[in-house]
């Protein structure tokens, strides 16, 4: 028996389901990159990558660690570091992980580095802003990429890509067809200057949905993968990956009047059935969830949130249902819950799947 009673269940089938999902919006010859940053989005980044690396051509971290835990455990993939710092471009080449370049400070590390060893065209990926104003070179930097690039045969750009602002938004459509356009005239500005033509990339998973039409060569998948259309139509075609699940410590009845939990935040009206299951606010159950914003499921039933989130614990109301130490509860199981428990928190799924903590168990499950 394993002493973690609160495991987070992955879904393997429906990962896939929802990678090849999106293959079928793509044209054939469209690659797609997986994105697997932040413990693939607080699931388990190198089982994610282990189950799609053949369905998908590239996979994309956010920090260099995140890449060298990749490859250490055996991923082959090209995997693309989306936030390198110039301390970590040793470790990037140690590891064949293959660095975006969004400014000339790094450029020029990197370049600097890939000459000492020497390397040989070695990949390297080059990052435009088109509006988010994160990371990115803007379009004037053009010229002087392309001259120090063409002074180089120790790097080979493999790719130019950037990020869009607001892809879900159907509100902003005007300001990211802008982006793209922006994002093409860059390119072909490059195309002509560089001497040959890396492939080129915008669309998050939004992107995909609202704009197919700039799938160019490759999209980038991430909250897709974990189930997440970001509106309601996509996300019913995609299934859910991320399950949240516990057991019942413990049952208390609760004597009108009396009270649970810190700060005495429930007060019983009414005979009450509470019960106790090992899973808080330092697992990622925001305390924004407690005096019944949130829910969790006993039996099939909802059973709320009573009190206040503790850090290891949360008290739910079950006086309704019919439940023992011991029985299961889930957390959540379906996007809409966890849609639900993000809009109680006013954030978004990304958030409550990526602040889940390590220190719940990860089981894949086949
Ligand atoms: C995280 C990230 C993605 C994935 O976005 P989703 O909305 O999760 O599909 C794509 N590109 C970049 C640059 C990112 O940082």
């Amino acid at each position: 028996m394993n002493n973690h009673v609160t495991v987070l269940e992955i879904d393997a089938n429906a990962v896939l389901h929802n990678v090849n999902y999106f293959k079928q919006k793509l044209q054939p010859t469209t690659k797609i990159l997986a994105v697997v940053k932040a413990f693939g989005y607080g699931s388990e980044a190198i089982e994610i990558a282990k189950l799609v690396q053949n369905e998908v051509d590239y996979f994309a971290v956010a920090y260099s660690n995140e890449g060298i835990a990749l490859r250490e455990a055996g991923i082959d993939t090209p995997i693309l570091v989306l936030h390198p710092q110039i301390s970590n471009i040793k470790d990037i080449v140690t590891h064949r992980l293959e660095p975006n370049l969004y400014n000339f400070k790094i450029l020029e590390a990197f370049l600097q580095y890939a000459n000492d060893v020497p390397l040989m065209n070695y990949p390297i990926h080059i990052k435009f802003n088109t509006g988010l104003n994160r990371l990115g070179f803007w379009h004037t930097d053009i010229p002087n990429i392309i001259a120090r690039l063409k002074q180089s045969n120790n790097v080979i750009v493999q790719s130019l890509f950037s990020h869009l602002a607001a892809s879900e938004d159907v509100n902003e459509q005007e300001f990211t067809v802008n982006q793209i356009n922006n994002f093409a005239y860059i390119v072909k500005q490059v195309y002509e200057h560089l001497g040959y033509e890396p492939m080129i990339h915008i669309l998050n998973t939004s992107g995909v949905v609202n704009y197919p039409q700039a799938q160019f060569d490759m999209v980038r998948l991430g909250i897709g993968l974990y189930g997440f259309g970001n509106t309601p139509n996509e996300t019913a075609n995609l299934k859910n990956t991320h399950a949240l699940k516990s057991i019942i410590s413990q049952i208390h009845l609760i004597q009108p009047g009396e009270t649970v939990g810190y700060n005495r935040a429930f007060v019983a009206s009414r005979l009450t059935k509470s019960a106790t299951i090992p899973v808080g606010h330092a697992d990622g159950i925001s305390r924004r969830l407690g005096n019944k914003n949130g829910f969790v499921i006993v039996n099939n039933k909802p059973a709320p949130i009573i009190g206040n989130v503790c850090m290891d614990m949360i008290m739910v109301d079950v006086t309704d249902i019919d439940c023992n130490e011991g029985d299961e509860v889930i957390l959540f199981n379906h996007q809409q819950h966890i849609e639900y428990m993000a809009h109680k928190c006013e954030t978004i799924p990304y958030e409550i799947l990526t602040a889940l903590s390590q220190r719940i168990k990860r089981l894949v499950k086949r």
